[in-house]
C-alpha cells in the first residue's frame, strides 16, 4: 500500500485531466483505490506508507507500443564500411548478423539494459519484439524473468521469420506457442507479463509460414491472441509482397488472418489508401516510431491520414531509449518539417496517440486499466521534477510535455504500487553490476557479429 501526497496529478482522464494538491492511494492489490485532496486522504489513511512529493507532477507510467530489447548491444557497435545505403542493407549488415550473435546471456543482458533505461525514463509498460535465432528456445522466459526482476509490465513476442530456414521458423512458432500457452495456463508474474505472436515482416515470411503461424495460434492458444509484425517499413516490403502475391503487404496479411483488433503492425510508412482502409476496417493497431524512421531514412508514416481514417495509431521506440516524451517531440517536429507546414501533427493529436491510444492498447492486452490515474486503474505512477515557468492548464498540458518536460525529469517510478526507482535510485536492478557485466560481454557479442557478417550474414 502506498499513499502519494501533495501531488499535482496529470491524470490522462478526459473529465479531470489536472488535479492540484491531490493524493493518490494504491491498495495492497496494486490498484489505485482512492484519489482526492491531500488533506482528505491523509486523514482517511493515517497508517499507510507515505510518499510526499512536495507539489511535483505525478502522471501514469509511460507506455511504449513497440520496442526491441535485443538491440541493446548495437550501442557503440561499428558496422564495417561502406555505410549501409538503405534500410534493407541496415537489416542485412547490422540487425540480422547481430540477432544471430546473441547467446542466452546476451539476451538476458540486453533485456536488463533496456529495462534499466525504461525505469529511468518512467516507461512502465513495454511491448517487445524479440529475435535471437541461436538462443531461441526459452528466450521468452529469459526475457520474462528479467522483466519480472525489474518489476515493470511487458508484452513479449518472438519474431517468426524464414531467413534462417524452415527449422528455425518452426522453432520460432513453437517458442511463441510455448510461451503463450504457459501464460494462459499458469498466469505467472501476477499478470504483469502477457504475449503476442511475433512475426518479423511480410518480406521474410513465406505463405506456408504465415499459414502455419495462424494455424498454430488458432489450434493451440485461441483467437484472443493477436500478432505483432513490421509492415511496410521500407518499400522493399511492398515490392516483395507484390512479387510474391500480387497484393500489397496489408492485403496479403489480411488474407492470412494476421490483422485484427489485437494485432499491432509497426511502422506502416509505405501503406497506400487501400491498405489504410483495411487497417481501419480490421481495427488493427499501427505503431509509429519517428526516431527509428528518421535514423533508417525510410520516410514519414502517414500518421495523420491513418488517424483521420480511424486507424488506431500508437507510439513506440523501436529500440531507441524508452524516452517517450522525446519520441512525442520527434513526431511533433518531424511531421511539420516533412510537410513544410507548422500546423501538422498538432500537440493534441500526438498527446492523444501517446497517452490515450497507448493506454487503450495496454488496457486491451492486459485486461486491466493501464495508463491513467483513476480509481480501479493499475498503480503505475511516475513522479516528475518539472517546475513549470508558466501555468499548466487543461488546454495546454501537451505543450508543456513537448516543450518543457524532459524524460530525465522522472525521479520516481512505481508499478503496481511498488517503488522501482526512488529519487533516481534504482531499487530492483543493480545498475552498476549489470552495466559492468554488459561491458564485459559486449566484445564477445561484437566479435561474433563480425564473424557472422564476414561469413555472409
Ligand atoms: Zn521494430
Amino acid at each position: 500500500m502506498l499513499l502519494i501526497t501533495r501531488a499535482n496529478l496529470l491524470t490522462m482522464e478526459e473529465e479531470r485531466p489536472l488535479l492540484y494538491d491531490h493524493a493518490l492511494f494504491i491498495d495492497s492489490s496494486g490498484l489505485i483505490a482512492d484519489i482526492g485532496p491531500s488533506a482528505d486522504l491523509e486523514a482517511r489513511y493515517p497508517n499507510v506508507e507515505r510518499l510526499d512529493v512536495h507539489g511535483r507532477w505525478v502522471m501514469p507510467g509511460k507506455i511504449c507500443a513497440h520496442t526491441h530489447f535485443y538491440g541493446a548491444f548495437a550501442r557503440g557497435l561499428a558496422v564495417p564500411p561502406p555505410p549501409p545505403k538503405d534500410f534493407p542493407e541496415i537489416l542485412r549488415r547490422l540487425w540480422w548478423p547481430l540477432d544471430q550473435a546473441l547467446d542466452e546471456e546476451a539476451v538476458e543482458l540486453s533485456a536488463l539494459i533496456m529495462l534499466i533505461d525504461a525505469i529511468r525514463n518512467g516507461t512502465t509498460t513495454l511491448i517487445d519484439h524479440h529475435a535471437s535465432p541461436n538462443a531461441l528456445e526459452g528466450s521468452l522466459d529469459v526475457i520474462a524473468d528479467a522483466v519480472d526482476r525489474a518489476g515493470v509490465r511487458a508484452v513479449l513476442a518472438y519474431e517468426v521469420t524464414d531467413r534462417y530456414g524452415p527449422e528455425k521458423a518452426q522453432a520460432a512458432i513453437q517458442e511463441n506457442i510455448r510461451f503463450l500457452t504457459r501464460l494462459k495456463r499458469e498466469r505467472p508474474y501476477e499478470g504483469r507479463i502477457t504475449g503476442l505472436f511475433g512475426l518479423h515482416a511480410s518480406m521474410t515470411l513465406s505463405d506456408a509460414t504465415l499459414r502455419a503461424s495462424w494455424e498454430a495460434v488458432r489450434s493451440s492458444v485461441g483467437d484472443d491472441v493477436g500478432f505483432h509484425i513490421h509492415v511496410a517499413e521500407h518499400e522493399e516490403d511492398e515490392y516483395d509482397s507484390l512479387y510474391k502475391s500480387g497484393k500489397r503487404v496489408v492485403e496479403r496479411l489480411l488474407n492470412f488472418g494476421i490483422l485484427g483488433p489485437r494485432t499491432i503492425v509497426a511502422h506502416a510508412v509505405h501503406v497506400d489508401a487501400r491498405e489504410i482502409y483495411y487497417l481501419a476496417d480490421t481495427e488493427t493497431w499501427v505503431s509509429h516510431q519517428p526516431r527509428s524512421n528518421m535514423n533508417n531514412g525510410v520516410g514519414v508514416a502517414p500518421v495523420e491520414s491513418l488517424d483521420a481514417a480511424k486507424v488506431r495509431v500508437v507510439l513506440g521506440t523501436d529500440g531507441f531509449p524508452h524516452a517517450m516524451w522525446e519520441e512525442m517531440r520527434t513526431a511533433y517536429l518531424l511531421h511539420k518539417v516533412a510537410h513544410r507546414d507548422p500546423r501538422r501533427m498538432d500537440g493534441n493529436l500526438i498527446a492523444r496517440i501517446a497517452f490515450q491510444n497507448n493506454a487503450a492498447l495496454a488496457d486491451l492486452l492486459f485486461g486491466q486499466s493501464v495508463g491513467q490515474l483513476a480509481v480501479g486503474a493499475v498503480g503505475d505512477v511516475i513522479v516528475v521534477d518539472y517546475n513549470p515557468p508558466t501555468p499548466v492548464t487543461e488546454g495546454n498540458w501537451p505543450w508543456h510535455i513537448i516543450f518543457g518536460m524532459q524524460d530525465g525529469m522522472v525521479s520516481t517510478t512505481i508499478v503496481d504500487g511498488r517503488v522501482l526507482m526512488r529519487e533516481r535510485e534504482l531499487l530492483t536492478l543493480d545498475e552498476e553490476a549489470i552495466m559492468a557485466r554488459a561491458r564485459a560481454k559486449a566484445p564477445h557479442v561484437w566479435r561474433r557479429y563480425a564473424e557472422i557478417l564476414a561469413a555472409g550474414g
